[in-house]
């Protein structure tokens, strides 16, 4: 009975299921002997026995069918069952598939898994689809060998936060010559992957320009509160001028902020396509600049993404390290993304010109750090807001995802950007730099006149303080 009442709610949104079959028993047979038919059951084992065995794993066992992980992933939405799915398909099959067929297969789904957590959030099971794809695939990559060029990428640059500061600005140089200009839009770029326009990075760093312009204001900022601000590498090499603002609007509210005083990876490439043992080395070089407790009372992330792997992944590499241990599990309670801060300091804000604009939810920022940024700017400019459909619908981002499957990303990419159209909106306001890399690609490409801005920048540069 409980499952009668999960299942067709979950499944087609019924109250109940359009038949049942029950079995109550052999049924009465004229023909037999003993007045029943014979009632056999054949249990196929097929790995169910290995899985239900395994205590890490079991959860999936918990799964009801109700095909509601398949029907909210955006990869399957575009792609459906005959390509992300084997004899179990979506999401959940991806994990199935590996334990009661072959790796290789399995290998293929779960690294179609974007990891916007969609799945997870929905499964009526309660089951953490996103984190078992994510730990299975990080399994068979141990066993298969990682991608041998990004691994040393990982490993040997994004772990060393000077030679990534060095790297960087040397391709950013390059591309600017290339280029001319500072986006990415070249025609040797294949086909496939010039789906959007993408930004190259800045010859200034955000640490650089605000140890230049901002860090010696902050002592005179006259605030019981201090930021810890951690940029990440988006912002850092990317969008400085996303950090930029954002030091200027919390200065204007009265805030103090700090960074930390390197910049380095949170490690979430390298958690994403299954490389643990580079993911440890990135993460325990971020670690030792994470701030010690007591020095700051908010830890800001301007990308949820990051957020969410610090929130939730740091203390799994830390684990056999007790001091640093400690440290993580303080920054995990104070870690906000904007909109949350400013929800929770009370800040009330109105609009200098009266612009109409949209939000697009960034999916580690409604299921990773559980805090719905568009509720929030709702309720203080509700006249201005334009609702979008999906708004919480993942962009196609997804880091190394949208490199590895450009045609499903931009399939995905698709979509938002129909959404974002039909709101009629002049800006798309969002927290996430990947999101924003996405959209504002999408849209720069098909030449549509929308703007994209970080919650940072739109207070920057359309509200006031109210
Ligand atoms: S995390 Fe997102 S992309 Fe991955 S399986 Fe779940 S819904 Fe699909
Ligand atoms: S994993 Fe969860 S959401 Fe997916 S089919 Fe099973 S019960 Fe439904």
């Amino acid at each position: 009975m409980k499952i009668l009442r999960v299942l067709p709610k979950n499944a087609t949104g019924q109250i109940i299921s359009v038949y049942v079959t029950w079995i109550k028993g052999a049924v009465e047979s004229l023909n037999s002997s003993s007045g029943r038919k014979e009632l056999h059951f054949v249990f196929v084992d097929n790995g169910r026995k290995a899985l239900m065995d395994n205590p890490y794993f079991n959860e999936a066992l918990k799964c009801i069918r109700c095909g509601s992980c398949a029907n909210v992933c955006p990869v399957y939405g575009v792609l459906g069952g005959h390509v992300f799915g084997h004899i179990y398909t979506g999401p959940i099959g991806a994990i199935l598939t590996s334990f009661y067929h072959d790796d290789k297969k399995a290998m293929e789904l779960l690294s179609l898994c974007c990891g916007c957590k969609a799945c997870s959030e929905i499964c009526p099971a309660n089951i953490d689809i996103q984190k078992l794809i994510s730990d299975i695939y990080g399994g068979l990559r141990l066993k298969y060998g990682v991608d041998k060029l990004r691994s040393s990428v990982y490993y040997g640059v994004l772990s060393k936060p000077s030679t990534m500061k060095k790297m960087i600005k040397a391709g950013s140089l390059v591309l600017r010559i290339a280029e001319k200009n500072s986006h990415i839009n070249s025609p040797l770029i294949p086909k496939k992957h010039n789906f959007r326009i993408l930004p190259a990075p800045k010859e200034e760093s955000f640490s650089s320009i605000f140890r230049k312009k901002f860090e010696a204001r902050q002592e005179m900022v006259e605030s019981e509160k201090t930021v810890f601000f951690y940029p990440g590498c988006a912002i850092e090499y990317i969008y400085p001028e996303i950090g930029e603002s954002v030091v200027k609007f919390l200065n204007k509210i009265g805030l103090r902020v700090k960074i930390p005083e390197k910049i380095v990876c949170c490690g979430y490439p390298a958690v994403h396509d299954g490389d643990k043992i580079s993911a440890k080395r990135i993460i325990n070089e971020s670690v030792k600049y994470l701030p010690v407790e007591e020095s700051f009372d908010y830890f800001l992330v301007l990308c949820p993404t990051c957020g969410t792997t610090l929130k939730y992944l740091f203390r799994e590499f830390v684990t056999d390290m007790p001091k640093e241990y400690k440290k993580v599990k303080f920054v995990e309670g104070r870690i906000v993304n904007l909109s949350r801060l400013l929800d929770d300091l009370n800040v009330k804000v109105k609009t200098k010109n009266g612009i109409l604009f949209t939000y697009h939810i960034p999916c580690h920022q409604n299921r990773g750090l559980h805090f719905n940024g568009e509720r929030f700017l709702k309720s203080l400019l509700s006249n201005y807001y334009m609702p979008m459909e999906d708004a919480d619908r993942c962009c196609g981002f997804g880091g190394s995802f949208s490199i590895d499957y450009p045609q499903v990303s931009k399939a995905i990419l698709d979509k938002k950007i129909e959404s974002i159209v039909n709101t009629s909106a002049s800006v798309v306001v969002t927290e996430c730099p990947g999101c924003i890399m996405q959209i504002r690609g999408g849209l720069l490409k098909r030449s549509i006149p929308v703007e994209v801005k970080h919650l940072s920048e739109f207070l920057d540069e359309y509200v006031e303080i109210d």
